[in-house]
């Protein structure tokens, strides 16, 4: 939301508000925090008849059996596993969760679209689902107090809990990456990494997934190091990288997005890749490097051994399906070769080129926020369908007889 529409909800923002249902009206507080307008989370899902939970700073909010996820503090908001700006974060004051005005006014309204409506004049949300199920009101009743209960031990999208995720930022500290040809002034690599690696923390929180990183600031973590991080309770590996070519005519037009698995590269265009990126070791001690070449040459040589090749193809596989959903930059396909950065996550590990620095469309779908946030949400969708895959296949975890 712009700011203009933004002044447009402050101003409109009534000192009250009455929410109408089947059992009634109720008025509802509209309060002025930091010159903003909010209502109390738990007042406004209650009169909707809806129920709410607090999960550290997730506030998970049921309403018409479906899910709504705030994070306190942030300004966004997690529905149908999508993720959507809101015009002020979500305040938590005193023991209450305030919610933007606008959740009232617009979010609700546009999410449920069959179900809420909010009539500006006469400052009222109405939830019409009521009416529309006029004589099974119980059962509404009923699915209501079941949804939170569904929980139990498999999320909303069907997945087990307690699966873990470690993402890898490529490069960071004095390690820049690519110089980003395209970026904005001052943007390399290793910066639009850890964006979109934060993001996609984010997302993949959001969708119950636990998550660690290698990085979460702009520090330097050698390529041996990396994968390390993967290991007991880790069932995937992602590592976060932009492309990049070097000057030769007509390089500024290609364009796209990639994902590796580890195996014996099989073009030069691949092998080219995998240099560049194995290059990171330059920034590193003498004795960092020799660490992360024994591991490369041992991984490579053993390489008919690793059980998590078909796996972490698969996963590629879905990244690529996935991206090409919100990348207009072309799908370039799975690809494979020998990422020092791969070899010592002993999980299905993959490595995302999300496009080339090096050409100027892909470099504004990589830096723009809210397409950062597009590309994070659908490698989330990813992780989680082959996570669920996983499960189908197996009964189990990933990690599990790893
Ligand atoms: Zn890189």
């Amino acid at each position: 939301m712009t700011g203009l529409l933004a002044l447009l909800v402050l101003l409109h923002a009534p000192g009250s508000i009455t929410v109408a249902s089947v059992r009634g009206e109720q008025k509802l507080a509209v309060r002025v925090i930091d010159g903003a307008p909010v209502v109390s989370a738990k007042a406004l899902v209650t009169a909707l008849g809806g129920t709410l939970r607090r999960q550290d700073e997730w506030l998970d909010v049921f309403l018409a059996r479906q899910q709504v996820r705030f994070l306190v503090g942030a300004p966004f908001l997690v529905a149908n596993e999508r993720t959507e700006p809101l015009v002020m974060p979500v305040l938590f004051e005193g023991d209450s969760v305030y919610l933007p005005f606008q959740v009232v006014a617009e979010v609700l309204p546009r999410l449920f679209r069959d179900r809420y409506r909010y009539e500006a004049d006469r400052q009222r949300l109405v939830d019409s689902g009521w009416q529309l199920v006029q004589g099974s009101g119980a059962r509404a009743v009923a699915d209501h107090a079941r949804a939170p209960a569904r929980e139990g031990s498999r999320l909303a999208s069907g997945l087990r809990r307690g699966h873990e995720v470690t993402l890898d930022p490529g490069h960071g500290g004095s390690d820049p990456g690519n110089p980003g040809q395209f970026f904005p002034r001052g943007l390399r690599e290793k910066d639009v990494t850890l964006q979109v690696g934060l993001l996609l923390r984010e997302e993949l929180k959001a969708r119950g997934v636990g998550v660690r990183m290698t990085r979460a600031k702009d520090t330097l973590i050698s390529l041996a190091d990396r994968g390390r991080y993967c290991s007991k309770d880790c069932d995937l590996f992602v590592s976060l990288h932009v492309n990049s070519l070097p000057r030769r005519s007509g390089y500024t037009e290609v364009r796209g997005f990639e994902t590796y698995f580890l195996a014996e590269a099989k073009t030069e265009d691949a092998e080219r890749v995998a240099r560049m990126e194995n290059d990171a070791v330059r920034f590193e001690t003498e004795a960092q490097t020799a660490a992360s070449e024994r591991g490369l040459d041992f991984i490579l040589k053993d390489l008919a051994l690793n059980e998590y090749l078909r796996e972490s193809a698969r996963l590629a596989e879905l990244v690529q399906d996935n991206l090409g959903k919100v990348h207009d930059g072309g799908d370039r396909g799975v690809k494979q070769a020998g990422f020092m950065v791969l070899t010592t996550a002993r999980r299905p590990a993959v490595l995302v080129e999300l496009g080339y620095s090096t050409n100027r469309a892909d470099a504004r779908v990589l830096t723009d926020r809210a397409s950062q946030r597009r590309l994070a949400a659908r490698i989330a969708d990813a992780i989680v369908d082959y996570l669920l895959e996983y499960e189908r296949r197996t009964g189990g975890r990933p990690a599990e007889g790893g």
